[in-house]
């Protein structure tokens, strides 16, 4: 169903050893409503934890804290590990961090797992058959958050990605794949295009996928797997992607299972844990009592599971799927009966504890499943890195031609000027007319020896001298005798 469901049936009664302490916020909008309804139905379904409340977003942002999360929060997300979190409002403008992005990279949170799931027929879809699981990279990629304006027209944002951070990320695809009893993984990334970043995702996943016979492998290009996503949902299980394409397929999914306002999520570390709706704060619904509470009590459901306690898990999700067979459901979910408010919807789900949907498939989470761990990645060994080139990036307003006769009076003998691109494309030597070009050039210098750092910022100088704006410079190496940097485009 929804949830991620595993084969293995519960087996006998659970009886936590000590109760667990989670770190609860509340959040903005209509964070505190939806908090209290899903606190209450993890409550009557047996759940069994301490509460250890934190003030985050808006007002914390407000009060001059730019990240948004106190010293004080920090210090409880690190000792109880687990966090349930309501949606928060980020202030418009000023600068304001992501609260989100700053807590999944701060506590190593690397895999966000969205369920995406139909509801057919209580939940109205075009995909009946939709049970997709989407396993989001969460903590590099263009989100690394390094962006600079680099001259008056070119601004730049560094995409990052890491091999223990794809190894981490298709590893527990897989091992979640395999734990949930699901059958295919699929990997989508644009590696015709950014072939050595996202093609070191896809070549991870190709060494990795070999570790797990039983589960079928295959491959899409992210343009044509989102798009088949969205019209064929039902053809992919779990799908694996880094980040930015995990954030925007995500939304696609739940939207095309047709309930955004119920689906969870789980960001996922190796000691930490986070577990939200996917949805924001609604500003435009606050305080009416109208918002859906279900993305949070799934998502409860999620944090149940990772907290060992699978029998409250299995109990509260079939209340809940057995609230939706009845066609009782807060507005949004357009039910048959009429829209019942926040409070009176949790109360619905609290009257089914015990009772198990009819139609749409039950949860039974294993007695003993565990959160899913990975272990560190394996470092190989350092290549052998050996200086080929530099490239100089340079603001100019003039053309290629005037940048290639300044650079070549500059070039110092260690390096040959071979190459200028402007935003990727080739344009000296031999460039077209036709090409479009903005006031940022790419120079590339290939290395006539042996070359070091000291060759590089000696040629920097001489740009220098020679009224050369050079705004940064990428060393070109290759690493095993193998290149580490693209060729231009048309070289
Ligand atoms: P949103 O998800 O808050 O709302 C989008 C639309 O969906 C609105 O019409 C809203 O009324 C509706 N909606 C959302 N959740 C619902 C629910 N549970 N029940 C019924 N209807 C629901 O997105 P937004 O309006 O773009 O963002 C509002 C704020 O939330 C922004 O400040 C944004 O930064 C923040 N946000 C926070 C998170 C988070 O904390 N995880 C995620 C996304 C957005």
């Amino acid at each position: 169903m929804n949830l991620p469901v595993n084969p293995k049936a519960i087996t006998e009664t659970q009886t936590p050893v000590e109760t667990p302490i989670i770190t609860v916020a509340h959040g903005d909008g209509i964070g505190p409503e939806i908090m209290d309804a899903a606190l209450e139905v993890l409550s009557a379904g047996g759940a069994h934890f301490e509460i250890e409340p934190i003030e985050i977003g808006e007002k914390v942002y407000l009060s001059g804290i730019s990240a948004g999360i106190t010293p004080g929060a920090w210090d409880s997300l690190r000792r109880t590990r687990v966090f349930f979190k309501a949606p928060i409002t980020t202030p418009q403008g000023g600068g304001y961090k992501s609260l989100n992005v700053t807590v999944r990279k701060s506590l190593g949170l690397f895999a966000n797992v969205r369920p995406c799931a139909a509801y057919a027929p209580y939940i109205a879809t075009k995909h009946p058959e939709m049970d997709v699981v989407i396993i989001r990279e969460n903590e590099e990629d263009l989100y690394a958050g390094i962006e600079h304006r680099q001259s008056d027209e070119v601004y730049q944002c560094l995409k990052l990605i890491s091999r223990p951070g794809c190894e981490k990320i298709v590893r527990y695809a897989f091992e979640y794949a395999r734990a949930y009893g699901r059958k295919k993984v699929t990997c989508m990334v644009k590696d015709n295009i950014m072939k050595l970043t996202d093609g070191l995702f896809a070549k991870v996943f190709d060494e990795i996928k070999v570790e797990y016979p039983e589960i079928e492998a295959e491959h899409y290009i992210i343009d044509i797997g989102t798009a088949r996503l969205a019209d064929q949902p039902e053809r992919f299980d779990v799908i694996v992607t880094p980040n930015l394409y995990g954030d925007i397929i995500s939304d696609v999914a739940a939207e095309v299972a047709g309930s955004v306002g119920m689906g969870a999520s789980a960001n996922i570390g190796s000691s930490c844990a986070m577990f939200e709706a996917i949805h924001g704060s609604a500003p435009d619904i606050a305080g009416q009592n109208i918002a859906n509470p279900s993305g949070l009590i799934l998502a409860g459901v999620m944090m149940l599971v990772h907290l060992g306690q699978s029998e409250a898990a299995s109990r509260i999700h079939n209340a809940w799927l057995k609230t939706v067979e009845d066609g009782v459901g807060t507005a949004d979910m357009k039910p048959e009966s009429g829209a019942l408010g926040t409070k009176e919807f949790a109360r619905a789900v609290v009257e089914r504890i015990g009772q198990m949907p009819a139609n749409l498939p039950a949860a039974n989470y294993a007695a003993d499943a565990k959160p899913i761990t990975i272990a560190d990645p394996v470092r190989k060994a350092p290549a052998v890195k050996e200086m080929v080139g530099v490239d100089v990036f340079t603001q100019h307003a003039g053309d290629a031609d005037t940048l290639a006769a300044s650079l070549n009076a500059a070039a110092t003998d260690a390096f040959e000027l071979v190459l200028i691109t402007n935003r990727g494309v080739k344009v000296w030597p031999e460039g077209l007319p036709e090409t479009f070009c903005t006031d940022h050039w790419r120079c590339r210098f290939e290395a006539r020896g042996k070359v070091g750092i000291a060759d590089v910022a000696a040629l920097l100088a001489a740009c220098g001298e020679a009224g050369i704006d050079a705004i940064k410079t990428e060393n070109l190496y290759t690493f095993d005798g193998e290149r580490g940097f693209s060729l231009g485009q048309g070289q």
